[in-house]
């Protein structure tokens, strides 16, 4: 049954009534511009077609309700307990439900009203596999405290809040990518985001051109520490670097040329982290015009090699992640094909031509569980629209 189907069906069980609205927001994938948000630098992602959807109604309880179908659980929570993190009894809230909660948290923080709700919902998007299950459930939220709340925010301003929730409520320090991408995504286009400026453009993708997620089914993460390491070594780049250019404030504001000329101020582990983020802006600058053009060859050349970059510049993949896309770098119809997310486990993103996207994805599959023993999961996606009220 599709999942819009079964959520009105589980809605009606739980609650005994058919629900007055159903919300989606999408979860990301990111085609181009890897560990450069922290940077000041540009990011490409797309919203995925797969996606968080909530089944709701207002309630004139004081406390909404929420049954998370993928986890089988129920949290109840008002406006007064979630300041506390608990319960309608007191108990704390369980884990799942600190997103909603923390959106809610957010909404309240910004003087925006929070009416109760009864929902159920569930996603598609896997968890922890670097496609943003988190920003999704958070878009989602947030467009049904809207639908009930009587205010419109502009779809930037949501994903600030949904941010806001995640890195304050939550405790996630997590850039903006991702509740944009769910929040602002374009059928069939990319989305180019300026980090620094939050302005944003959507860029064709050819309709031809398939973008094929392959989740390794490995969850290693990269952990806290070894991306404040990442960043830490970024930020003392730019201190090194501020000595024969004063006025940079971010890797964004150099160069290539600049870099060459001044890597040999810096100790080799800083300058490896730092070329990675210098050459993979210039990557991120260059693709606009590649994809305006229509030129997906060059532009997966460019996935190639960010990919290569991460490996071993910035040193966040793994052995699981290598396979995956030295395989699909092998096969027939492949532009493109590089690790997406943070890094250490999660999915590779590949541009594939539409007409070979099946046999790739199946060539992938056997190839990657023949060397690695590890059933992944393939899934053929195209650039979705942003989160939206679809009744
Ligand atoms: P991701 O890369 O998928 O965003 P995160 O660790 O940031 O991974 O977020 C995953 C968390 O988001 C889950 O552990 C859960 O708390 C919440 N979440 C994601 N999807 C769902 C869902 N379908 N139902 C309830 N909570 C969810
Ligand atoms: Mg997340």
């Amino acid at each position: 049954m599709p999942l819009i189907d079964r959520l009105a069906t589980i809605y009606r069980q739980t609650f005994g009534d058919f629900p007055a609205h159903i919300v989606r927001a999408p979860g990301r994938v990111n085609l181009l511009g890897e560990h450069v948000d922290y940077n000041d630098g540009f990011v490409l992602p797309a919203a995925i077609d797969r996606a968080t959807y909530i089944a709701f109604s207002p309630t004139n309880a004081s406390h909404s309700t929420l049954l998370a179908v993928d986890f089988d659980q129920r949290a109840s929570f008002s406006p007064a307990s979630v300041r506390t993190k608990t319960q309608a009894d007191s108990s704390p809230l369980p884990d799942w439900s600190l997103y909603p909660a923390g959106v809610m948290w957010a909404l309240m923080e910004a003087g925006l009203s929070v009416p109760s709700m009864n929902a159920v919902f569930a996603s598609d998007v896997p968890r922890g596999a670097g496609l943003s299950s988190s920003a999704s459930v958070e878009m989602a939220f947030l467009l049904a405290w809207q639908t009930l709340g009587g205010w419109t925010l502009p779809p930037m301003q949501r994903a600030l809040l949904g941010q806001k929730a995640e890195n304050q409520y939550v405790g996630v320090n997590c850039g903006i990518m991702d509740q944009f991408a769910s929040a602002c995504g374009v059928e069939d286009r990319l989305l180019l985001l300026d980090c620094r400026s939050l302005e944003w453009k959507t860029i064709p993708l050819p309709k031809d051109v398939s973008i094929v997620i392959a989740d390794t089914s490995v969850r290693r993460k990269l952990t806290s520490g070894e991306y404040n390491q990442r960043r830490a070594a970024c930020e003392a780049a730019v201190r090194l670097l501020q000595q024969d250019l004063p006025h940079i404030q971010a890797l964004r504001d150099i160069s290539v040329e600049e870099f060459n000329r001044l890597a040999g101020k810096l100790p080799p582990e800083v300058r490896r982290r730092a070329r990675h983020v210098v050459e993979e802006i210039e990557r991120t600058r260059q693709a606009e015009a590649l994809l305006e053009a229509g030129n997906i060859r060059e532009f997966g050349r460019l996935m190639n090699e960010c990919h290569v970059s991460l490996r071993d510049l910035y040193e966040v993949s793994c052995p699981e992640l290598n396979a995956m896309v030295d395989i699909a770098q092998s096969l027939e119809g492949c532009y493109g094909a590089r690790f997406t997310g943070a890094g250490f486990g999660g999915c590779t993103v590949n541009l594939v031509a539409s007409e070979k996207a099946h046999e790739f994805s199946q060539a992938l599959a056997e190839r990657y569980e023949a060397e690695t023993s590890l059933h992944p999961e393939i899934y053929i996606s195209h650039a979705s629209s942003g989160a939206a009220l679809l009744k």
